[in-house]
Parts: C-alpha cells; sequence; structure tokens
C-alpha cells in the first residue's frame, strides 16, 4: 500500500514575511540537482506554519498551526491525531478541531499519545480555562468530539492499514518519535528531540525505510539554545546521521524562521555522503 504524506506545517515557528519560500525551486537551487519525486499541492505563498502532516487524509501526525490550511471536509476526514509530545506548536490544533468538528461528529477522533502527553493535555490545555474540556463534553448527537487514546513504546498499533511504532526520544518534555509502515513502504519522523540513541537504534532495527523525516531547529550558531531547549543542531544531528545503519532520504523540519539556509548549510558542510533536503510546506510527498 501507498503513504501519501501531506505537510501542512513544517516550520519552527509561524511567520508571513520569513523570506524562507516554501517552493521547490528554493532548495533544488541550494543542493547539487536531482528533483525528488514529490508534487506540489498547493502554495500558500510565503506563510510558515507549523508541524503538522496528514497521511493518506484520515491520520494526522501532530497538530500544528498547520492544520489551519485544511477545509471543513477535509477536517472532517480526520479519525486519528498521532502527538510527539506536548508543546504548544504540535498540539494547538487539537482545540481548534475539537471546537471547529464539535457539533458534527457522529464518532470521536482518536488522539493517541503516551500518558505523560495524555496528563499534560488535560491538565493545561483542556482544563475548562485554557480550553474547554473536550475529553468530557457530549454533543447533540450524545458523542464526544475527541478521546485519548494512551499509546505505549512497547505495543505498536495499527490504524487504517498502518502499522505505527511509537519510539521513545529525548526533549524538554516527555517526547516521541514515529515510524509508520504500510508492509511495503514506510517513513520515520523523530518529533522533537535532542541527541539520542533510542529513535535511530528501533528504525535501525527494520531493513528499509523510505523517508526519514527529523528535526534540527537550530543553526551551529545557535548551539547553547539547542541544547537547553533539547533540539538539534547540525553538529548533533551530523553526529547521530552516523549512527544510521540503513540507506534513505532525509528531509529536515522546525527550522527557525530566519536561519533555514543557514541551517540547511551548515548540515550540508557537515554530512557530504547523505542527501539532506529540506520538508516543504504545502508539498506532498508520494510513498509508492
Ligand atoms: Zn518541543
Ligand atoms: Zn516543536
Amino acid at each position: 500500500m501507498s503513504i501519501q504524506l501531506r505537510i501542512l506545517g513544517a516550520s519552527g515557528g509561524t511567520t508571513t514575511h520569513g523570506g524562507w519560500k516554501p517552493l521547490p525551486f528554493a532548495w533544488l537551487k541550494g543542493s547539487s540537482g536531482r528533483a525528488m519525486g514529490m508534487v506540489v499541492a498547493g502554495g500558500s505563498g510565503h506563510r510558515l506554519e507549523t508541524t503538522s502532516f496528514l497521511v493518506n487524509e484520515t491520520i494526522l501526525l501532530d497538530a500544528g498551526t498547520g492544520v489551519g490550511i485544511l477545509s471543513l471536509n477535509e477536517l472532517q476526514q480526520i479519525r486519528h491525531i498521532l502527538i510527539t509530545h506536548s508543546h504548544l506548536d504540535h498540539v494547538a490544533s487539537i482545540a481548534f478541531m475539537a471546537d471547529s468538528l464539535f457539533e458534527t461528529t457522529t464518532t470521536p477522533i482518536l488522539v493517541h499519545t503516551s500518558e505523560e502527553t495524555i496528563a499534560a493535555l488535560k491538565t493545561h490545555l483542556f482544563n475548562n480555562i485554557l480550553w474547554p474540556d473536550f475529553t468530557t463534553l457530549v454533543n447533540p448527537l450524545g458523542i464526544k468530539v475527541i478521546e485519548f487514546v494512551p499509546f505505549s513504546s512497547d505495543a505498536p498499533i495499527t490504524i487504517d492499514g498502518l502499522s505505527i511504532e511509537m519510539i521513545p526520544v529525548s526533549h524538554t518534555v516527555p517526547a516521541v518519535g514515529y515510524r509508520i509502515e504500510s508492509g511495503t513502504h514506510s517513513f520515520a519522523y523523530t518529533g522533537d528531540t535532542m541527541t539520542n540513541d533510542t529513535f535511530w537504534e528501533a528504525i535501525n532495527r527494520h531493513q528499509k525505510l523510505d523517508m526519514l523525516i527529523t528535526e534540527c531547529a537550530f543553526p551551529v550558531e545557535m548551539k547553547e539554545i539547542a541544547a537547553l531547549s533539547k533540539h538539534y543542531d547540525p553538529d548533533t544531528l551530523a553526529a547521530d546521521l552516523n549512527k544510521l545503519e540503513i540507506k534513505t532520504k532525509v528531509f529536515l523540519t522546525h527550522f527557525k524562521p530566519g536561519k533555514e539556509e543557514t541551517i540547511l548549510n551548515d548540515l550540508r558542510e557537515r554530512v557530504r555522503d547523505i542527501r539532506i533536503n529540506p520538508l516543504m510546506q504545502d508539498d506532498t510527498y508520494q510513498l509508492k
């Protein structure tokens, strides 16, 4: 089965005039040449949104501000949300989706994540202060719009024909990455993390990976901030990419707005044997 991955948001922040154009030429020019198998699904100019990927139209992988580009009809197709960690740039749109879909929902949207992240979202977001507790409210049809489903790294799950493995990583709050496989195709995503062994060991346990999406939030010149906030910088990511034992295509995400070219150039100088691509907002990647 093929996997379709639509990038709704891939930035470390939101801005409209970031100088980074989410268009293919911006990276084709700066790299050694060959085009990747990607389709531009529609351009939204220069607006950058935070992390959110739509997998095969029914599964959302993180729910950052990028979700806002979806139509109501597209939102209604989403049945599952996989969350990496509790930070707002990855979860903000769960709150707005719950509100937008409340009246019309006939079966709850299942939000799969770790026990720790569920606890954080219940305590700090869906607490009837910052936002209504949509995990207990029922709509006029008697249905809850969202339901949390605890997910653990010990027990992969299957959703809509995709096998999903949760992988613990290392960030300032409990955080995980995911490896998603259709049987014939697969991709993995680090979520937010600093250097770790768990993610790289987990993906090396499999024979094959079509696409690896890793964050690299800061350039080398900001490596102290990267360390404090437990994100990768090009030095730490280059070291971790050395742990990779399988051949795959590497895509970077979560750039600090305005630092995109610097981060890419820093990393390309340090990693000569792997082709490094930026993950492009508004692109749809077809693994088939
Ligand atoms: Zn984070
Ligand atoms: Zn983040």
